[in-house]
């Protein structure tokens, strides 16, 4: 099974949630615009006709839990529990010595970042951004390899701005080259399969390979396929790739940009990426995500969904399911209560595991964690506010705090007192789940 990013877009058009734009699109501020509108409509979007560029547009392959499951061929409860039961089964990569990423290659003088439909997200923006871009680098004393996903500023046809810092693995990495005095090699693929996107935003410990997370979920070996111009591999079956090196001792203004927390981050002097090659597919599909938008903020989640998870299988608490969307620094568990006070454990639980959570609200199985208006309800209805909030001074939280407000973390207790679930059983009506709207419509 070869499952890519185009294999995954034709899935999602088969379920019917995929709009193709035919009309022309500016990729400057037009493009993410019109993706705020099929983001509300829960639909994925394929720009046929970009301004200023052959290539299509993909965005918003992860914008739903739904574009979720069908990656993971599950229901879209079921994903995290998917994530936490493969991702430590790591599966190594292989290398293929054919790759449709290579049907295009260009090197030298005919690298021009600008053929590619680069976007522009937000007013503050420093200019066209790069970012779904999977980046790829090897550790130069252990030869192991790191991949993440980092925002790159267009400079110009060769030249890309470039965030990288410690202790962020590709900042740790770039930092060994630099001490050495060597530029350091680097690859970015664009237009990847969720898993290999989910792999890169997972944080897992340095030293180990990403791309073997990305097999671990995939359940068999990513395909790779060697660089032109640097010592590297790249997903075989990527659209895009773009080859070259991070100058050391070079720093240059970067940003703003807009970021997931949907604040502008401010002008930083940060590296500067030489292009040195550019492969693709003939029919390249560019790929790009918004900052802050449910596909960003639910790529961010999963993992760390799965490691509250199974935090709370370990401390034995019935989970039912567990939420990080939609801002990751705050998250709904249900479970199955059997004692009070146990919603208190299971929130330290995920306090524990995740130093950016800042609030954490209990609530019992039959309310639906990805569903915020759920969550309020159950608060609303059920939690003694008196007994069930709880406030943690002085820790740590999210690390990017100048005012420190951060720093005190909420537990919520929204379950219903045991034994009383006849007085706050929930009405229903029975057969509303199955019923299909459209077949009253005919
Ligand atoms: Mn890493």
């Amino acid at each position: 099974m070869r499952d890519d990013l185009r294999a995954f877009v034709r899935r999602l058009e088969e379920n019917e949630i995929l709009l193709r734009v035919k009309r022309e699109v500016s990729p400057r501020f037009e493009l993410p615009g019109v993706m705020r509108h099929a983001e509300k409509a829960g639909k994925a979007v394929l720009f046929e006709n970009v301004s200023g560029s052959r290539f299509p547009v993909v965005n918003n392959i992860l914008g739903t839990r739904k574009m979720l499951a069908l990656a993971f061929d599950c229901k879209e409860e079921e994903c995290t529990k998917r994530f936490e039961e493969r991702w430590l089964k790591r599966i190594s990569p292989v290398v293929v010595s054919e790759a449709p990423v290579k049907e295009v290659v260009k090197k030298g003088d005919d690298v021009d970042v600008s053929e590619l439909p680069l976007v522009t997200h937000c007013e503050g923006d420093a200019g066209p951004y790069i970012t779904a871009g999977v980046v790829v680098t090897k550790d130069p004393d252990t030869g192991i390899r790191n991949v993440s996903i980092n925002r790159m500023q267009y400079k110009g046809k060769d030249k890309l701005g470039i965030r990288m810092m410690p202790p962020q693995h590709l900042g740790l990495i770039q930092e060994k080259a630099e001490q050495k005095g060597r530029p350091l090699e680097v690859a970015v693929a664009i237009g990847n399969h969720p898993f290999e996107l989910l792999a890169a935003t997972t944080s897992i410990p340095f030293g180990e390979d990403e791309f073997e997370l990305a097999g671990a979920l995939r359940e068999e070996p990513l395909e790779l396929v060697k660089c032109e111009t640097v010592d590297l591999e790249v997903p075989a079956n990527a659209e895009i790739v773009i080859e070259g090196e991070v100058l050391p001792n070079v720093r240059e203004a970067e940003g703003p940009f807009g970021d997931f927390m949907q604040f502008y981050v401010p002008v930083m002097e940060n590296h500067v990426f030489k292009v040195k090659a550019i492969t693709h597919r003939e029919d390249a599909i560019y790929q790009t995500i918004q900052a802050s938008s449910f596909e960003d903020v639910q790529l961010l989640a999963l993992s760390r969904e799965a490691k509250v998870y199974h935090a709370l299988m370990d401390a034995q608490i019935n989970v039912k399911a567990v939420s990080l969307v939609p801002t990751v620094l705050a998250c709904a568990i249900s479970i199955e209560k059997r004692y009070e006070g146990e919603p208190k454990n299971a929130a330290a639980a995920a306090f524990g595991v995740y130093s950016w959570l800042k609030m954490c609200v209990v609530v019992d199985h039959d309310v639906n964690v990805f569903d915020v208006n759920d969550v309020w309800w159950a608060i609303a209805s059920r939690a003694n506010l008196g007994k069930g909030v709880t406030l943690i001074d002085n820790s740590l939280g999210f690390p990017r705090d100048p005012h420190k407000v951060h720093t005190t973390k909420m537990m919520i207790d929204a379950t219903i007192p045991l034994g009383e679930w006849a007085e706050y059983r929930r009405k229903r009506v029975p057969g509303a789940d199955e019923i299909r709207l459209d077949d009253y419509l005919k």
